[in-house]
This record gives structure tokens, C-alpha cells and sequence, in this order.
């Protein structure tokens, strides 16, 4: 099979997991039928359940073989090979300079989800790079990680085109969203951090595909596939208005992030923005 039509048939098992609570299923025969060499093997067994003889396996959705064999480095490798290759969105394929697949440690137990690269991104091939990204990189220090220890990805691997001749970055549509997102997905399936947090309303509606207010969404626990989804501000918006009680509001969501996974937290990082 093709690579583009093995990423439809994945896009298509993709939704049928989603909006349905029986994931799908294929067999080991079908599956190695689907699979030349290693092509393709982490993203098919993230869409499927396997079937062994019959008998249904764990819940756990990658063959138990391949995951202990493979690094998550190792199993993001095969992934980041087709974002680059990605010609999905013709109009992104075409105005991109490069594809931004993610940053960090591929171990993280904490992992930032932002809406999709902006010119500065688009230029050095790494996501949260421009300004947002430096205040990102502030609140993950402030955090007491360093930048290297958490793993930081975009709902979109492409810079959103913008009409030549004019500055500045545009939202992601929908469509572009959802025809990136199991990239997304796939990624999160392999890392399988303690915690994801969201950084905006966009990028909430590339991950759960919900269109709801920050005011409605932000410093609660919600979901991602079984995994603690905190959702904060982008960091953008704190550059746009610059008022403490909205930085106070997103460390909030911080500091519940840091109790979620156990760190200390000292008498100074409670007050932060006080
Ligand atoms: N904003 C995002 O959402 N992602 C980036 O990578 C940069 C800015």
C-alpha cells in the first residue's frame, strides 16, 4: 500500500476510535498484511486494537513486542519521516519552509500542545520558538524543568500560509486541524506523559475537535485519551495583555500541573504573580 492511502486508512481508523467506543480491530495476518517492513507499524497499531489468534490482547493498543523493543525516540522516528514528507494540506506543502514535528524529550512526563508553528517556527524547525515561545520556555523554568525535559508540539506541523508580502500568523482552520491531528495523536500515543497541558483555545480545538470559551475550559482537569489534559492561556495572550491576574491564572493552572505530577512545590512558587 501507499503511503498516502496508508494514511487515509489510519486518518479513517483514527475517527472511528474517536467518535465510537469500540476501537477497531485487525488481526496480526491482516496487520502484517498492511505492513511492509516496519512501515507504518506504530501508527496502524495506535488505530487498532489487536487480535492475536482470535483472542483479543490487552487494552494497550501497540503490540507488546514492538513496544518493548523500540525507544519512544526510536518510535517517533518513523513519524516525524512522513510529517516531513506530508503533502496532505497541498497549499501548507507548498508555503512551508520546513515541517515542525516537536521538541523534547521523547520520556516526558509532561507534555505542551500549541496551535501551530509561526514564521519563526516555520524558519528554525522547532516549535515555541518566537516570543510566545520564550515566555513558554519561562513558565516551564519557572516550573523547575528545563526546556529539554518536557516535550512541546503543535496541533499543525505546518506554518498556516499567510497571502504573500504580508506579516504576521493566521489560526489554523478546522480542516487543517483535523487532517493533522493524528500526527498529534500518534505522538501523545507514544509518549504517553503524566500530563498534557493545552495552551489555548485552538489548540483544544485541534486536540478534543470542542469549540468552547477559555472562560469555560481553563484551570480544570479535563481528558486526552485517558490522560490528565490541563488547559491554560497561549502563551501569545499573556503577551497581549500583559495584566498580573491573567499570569497569576495561568501559573495557577501550573502549579495544579506540578501537584498532578508530584513535584514540590516551594513557598516562592506559590505566590508567583501574587
Ligand atoms: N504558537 C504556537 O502555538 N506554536 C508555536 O510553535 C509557536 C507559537
Amino acid at each position: 500500500m501507499t503511503q498516502p492511502a496508508l494514511d487515509l486508512v489510519i486518518a479513517a481508523l483514527e475517527k472511528i476510535r474517536e467518535s465510537s467506543d469500540r476501537a477497531p480491530r485487525a488481526s496480526r495476518t491482516m496487520l502484517g498484511r498492511l505492513r511492509p517492513a516496519n512501515f507504518a507499524a506504530v501508527s496502524l497499531s495506535a488505530a487498532l486494537e489487536l487480535r492475536e489468534g482470535g483472542r483479543e490482547t490487552s487494552a494497550s493498543p501497540m503490540p507488546r513486542r514492538l513496544q518493548g523493543a523500540l525507544s519512544k525516540a526510536q518510535l517517533l522516528e518513523p513519524i516525524r519521516e512522513r510529517v516531513c514528507a506530508c503533502q496532505k494540506c497541498a497549499h501548507l506543502a507548498r508555503s512551508r519552509t520546513q515541517t515542525v514535528f516537536g521538541v523534547g524529550n521523547p520520556d516526558a512526563e509532561l507534555m505542551f500542545i500549541g496551535e501551530a508553528p509561526g514564521v519563526d517556527e516555520d524558519q528554525q524547525g522547532d516549535p515555541f520558538v518566537g516570543r510566545a515561545g520564550h515566555l513558554l520556555t519561562k513558565i516551564i523554568k519557572a516550573m523547575n524543568f528545563a526546556r529539554e525535559d518536557v516535550y512541546i508540539a503543535n496541533v499543525l506541523k505546518c506554518r498556516p500560509d499567510t497571502p504573500s508580502g504580508t506579516f504576521g500568523n493566521r489560526p489554523p482552520t478546522p480542516v487543517e486541524m483535523q487532517t493533522c491531528r493524528p500526527y498529534l495523536a500518534e505522538q501523545i500515543e507514544i509518549i504517553q506523559p503524566k500530563v498534557l497541558v493545552a495552551l489555548g483555545a485552538v489548540a483544544v480545538e485541534g486536540l478534543l475537535g470542542s469549540r468552547r470559551t477559555m472562560r469555560e475550559l481553563r484551570g480544570q482537569w479535563h481528558t486526552y485519551s485517558g490522560i490528565p489534559l490541563m488547559i491554560t492561556y497561549h502563551p501569545a495572550y499573556l503577551l497581549r495583555n500583559q495584566a498580573p491576574s491573567e499570569k497569576r491564572k495561568v501559573w495557577e493552572d501550573m502549579l495544579q500541573v506540578l501537584e498532578r505530577l508530584d513535584r514540590p512545590i516551594t513557598e516562592r512558587q506559590r505566590n508567583y504573580f501574587l
